[in-house]
């Protein structure tokens, strides 16, 4: 195996003694071990949180003065050569969890292709929680040693920034990123040449190059048209994520499926895995296909060898998540596949065929199904559906035999989870208790935590939530544009005391981010109940052609600027990562009411329960796995809802539990020492049952064992 990589520059010019910051900023490990944040943040705080935590910019610009001086402060040198030494031996460590436990498929390569991968703030490619789960995919692959290698797009003008103005309207920005700030370096030949790879369409070719951005020991491939070759339409290919227009749509997704596929030949990698993380990667079947079939096999032949390594995972099973193109538009980008595979049309669009309402169309899923030996759905629930919803395509056997399985999904912990706790955990779980981190034992000991300290963690946390919410608003304040309002509804009259609930997500209309203002009346009376307040806070984008979910936003933003409600309703702008890890860490209680059996699976109420905070949710997708009556609540009950009848029955069941048990539980029982007793003792019982579960550590286990594996396999026999 070849990469064919430049050498780490140094170009921040650091002195001698901490030079290695240079290399520390191109590699995401930082990301989730928060020594090595330390060892940015420490230099200059200030600075560190304008520049969005990019080390990168960050060298570039941080006075002399300052680096000087931690570059003769011992405590600082101490920090710095710890973490160097932790970053060493997680890079050549041995003994990972692969390693140990299946030798013989360590030296393979498990391929990972994805639309989007959501690894960290500075890097906006993604839109929401399938991004954010690739990239949690990645950087436990990382952890656990396992061989694999990500494929994706560098989107030059990333997703886009939401702003709100004043009448609630969502208004999108594209801002193009600098390439030259983010930790990527161009992929080279040995001549120093950038490698590039082409896919043919019809009128013309399209040629890409490839970025390497490195993620603990996972490789990360992302492709880029913007390169003097391309016309300069095809340059902006790559510029943005989902566009509306379904010819640039299509092309990308031939882009990422047929040239991701070349890119990893040409970087002298033969994956024995080939993971479709949804199905805008699954022209790559056709590819590996079209590969075998120029070296004679037939298309048959090709098909099933191929399949056997094929992995398949769909996130969703709502219509807009599954992309399907119309048969002209196929014809318009893939006609020269045809020869290439050896069918005519007909049997090329057989190959996915499917019937919509506005007639025939090629699906993404469907040629992922049928070109994969592996397939699963990302939540037992979700399994369920799926099933039912592909039946068609196993007609000959009964629904619940059809072949798809479920891997629920979970959260990379050290990604998410707050440094304090962190420390908290290290204290009282033992310090090695990240290695143990999917065995339910190691949680046990969080019970014998006390109260104190561990409300003390979360105070802090809320705290630092109110804080920085604070700081938001004056920043956006002092920017203009912005109408006193706006700045109450950013959550300036925030109370860290009060009991805080948040809801933050992708604004799709499923999700009924307006369920809690059904009854507006009651709503403000439970909000502002004298010494028994409640404060909400909102965040999420809608996709910039989802009218429904904007006018959703629009909706949810006139009540936040309501001066009945006290400042108690907030709505947050631009959630991305960033601000996701500020929520997810601060707030009391993760509230989600999707209408089931809609949300697959969900992830960002695993990322609240690992910081100590309650799900309050309806029981769809994980929270189904995990809810046991003590660690959350229910909106709701085991049951699909998906009519007007049972929005109204939810939200008397939100009202309900609210008044009834979330705000009594929170405000009494605190003896002298103003702890909420029962309240910590839940907040226990839900780490201790979802952080184990729920996390990529247990996720990507069972892939490798029930997907990657059998993959393997297949090609040693
Ligand atoms: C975790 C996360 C998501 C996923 O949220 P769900 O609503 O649980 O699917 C979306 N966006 C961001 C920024 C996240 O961090």
């Amino acid at each position: 195996m070849t990469t064919f990589r430049t050498k780490t520059p140094n170009h921040f010019d650091l002195p001698r003694r901490i030079a290695r910051l240079g290399e520390l900023a191109y590699n995401l490990w930082w990301t989730w071990n928060p020594h090595a944040q330390r060892l940015f943040n420490r230099i200059d705080n200030a600075l560190w949180e304008r520049l969005n935590h990019n080390p990168f910019v960050f060298l570039g610009q941080v006075g002399r003065s300052e680096i000087n001086a931690v570059a003769q402060n011992t405590i600082y040198l101490d920090l710095y050569d710890r973490v160097c030494r932790e970053f060493d031996a997680y890079l050549t460590r041995t003994d990972t969890w692969c390693a140990q436990n299946h030798p013989a498929h360590c030296e393979q390569t498990i391929a990972y292709f994805s639309m989007e991968f959501g690894l960290h703030e500075i890097l906006p490619s993604y839109s929401g929680g399938l991004g954010v789960l690739a990239g949690d995919h990645l950087k436990e692959a990382s952890d656990l040693g396992l061989p694999l290698v990500g494929v994706g797009f560098l989107y030059a003008e990333g997703y886009f920034s939401q702003r709100i103005s004043e009448d609630g309207w969502q208004d999108a920005q594209n801002n193009p990123i600098a390439i030259e700030d983010l930790p990527i370096l161009p992929v080279l030949n040995e001549s120093g040449e950038p490698i590039t790879i082409a896919v043919k369409f019809p009128d013309r070719a399209i040629t890409a190059r490839i970025w390497e951005l490195r993620v603990g020991r996972v490789p990360l491939y992302l492709l880029d048209t913007n390169v003097d070759e391309n016309n300069p339409a095809d340059r902006k290919l790559t510029a943005r994520l989902y566009w509306s227009d379904l010819d640039l749509r299509i092309a990308q997704e031939v882009l990422l499926g047929v040239g991701g596929v070349r890119a990893l030949r040409a970087l002298g990698y033969n994956p024995t895995v080939w993971h479709m993380n949804e199905g805008h990667a699954a022209f790559l079947t056709l590819e590996r296909v079209r590969e075998l079939v120029a070296s004679g096999e037939t298309f048959e032949a090709a098909a099933a060898k191929t399949r056997a390594n094929n992995v398949f995972t769909t996130h969703t099973p709502v219509p807009a998540g599954n992309d399907e193109f119309p048969l002209w538009l196929m014809d318009k980008y893939l006609s020269p596949m045809w020869p290439e595979l050896g069918l005519d049309r007909d049997q090329f669009v057989d190959l996915a065929r499917n019937r919509q309402s506005w007639g025939e169309s090629f699906s993404m899923p469907v040629l992922a199904l049928r070109f994969s030996a592996g397939r699963n759905a990302v939540s037992e629930l979700h399994g369920r559906v799926s099933r039912r919803m592909w039946h068609f395509l196993w007609p000959e056997v009964e629904e619940d035999d059809v072949p798809i399985t479920y891997v629920t999904n979970g959260v990379h912990t050290g990604t998410w989870m707050a440094r304090r706790l962190r420390v908290l955990f290290d204290k009282h779980l033992g310090e090695d208790w990240l290695d143990r981190l999917d065995d339910p034992e190691t949680w046990t000991k969080v019970n014998d935590i006390p109260d104190a300290e561990l409300w003390a963690v979360r105070t802090h946390l809320k705290r630092k939530l109110a804080f920085y919410v604070l700081e938001r608003a004056r920043q956006h304040w002092r920017r203009g544009g912005y109408h006193p309002v706006q700045v109450i509804a950013s959550g300036v009259l925030l109370d860290p005391y009060v009991l805080t609930i948040g809801f933050a997500r992708r604004f799709a209309t499923y999700k009924r981010a307006s369920l809690v203002f059904s009854d507006l009346d009651r709503l403000l009376k439970i909000i502002n109940r004298p010494n028994r307040p409640v404060q909400i806070i909102f965040a999420g984008k809608a996709h910039p052609a989802d009218e429904p979910g904007k006018m959703l936003i629009q909706e949810v933003y006139r009540m936040v600027k309501k001066a009945e409600n006290g400042g108690r309703l907030v709505f947050l702008e631009d959630y991305d990562i960033n601000l996701a890890r500020y929520l997810v860490q601060g707030v009391d209680v993760w509230m989600n009411n999707p209408r089931r059996p809609n949300e697959a699976s969900g992830t960002s109420g695993m990322k609240a329960a690992l910081n100590g905070g309650l799900n309050f949710s309806v029981l769809d997708g994980w929270w189904r796995e995990a809810y046991n009556g003590h660690n959350g609540w229910a909106i709701g009950d085991d049951a699909d809802t998906d009519t007007k009848v049972s929005d109204a029955a939810d939200a008397e069941s939100l009202y309900n539990v609210l008044e009834n048990e979330i705000i009594p539980l929170y405000y009494s029982d605190r003896n002298g020492d103003d702890i909420p007793r029962k309240w910590v003792a839940r907040m226990k019982e839900s780490m201790r049952t979802v952080t184990p579960q729920f996390s990529t550590r247990r996720m990507v286990k069972e892939y490798a064992e029930r997907l990657y594996l059998p993959a393997m396999r297949s090609t040693l026999r």
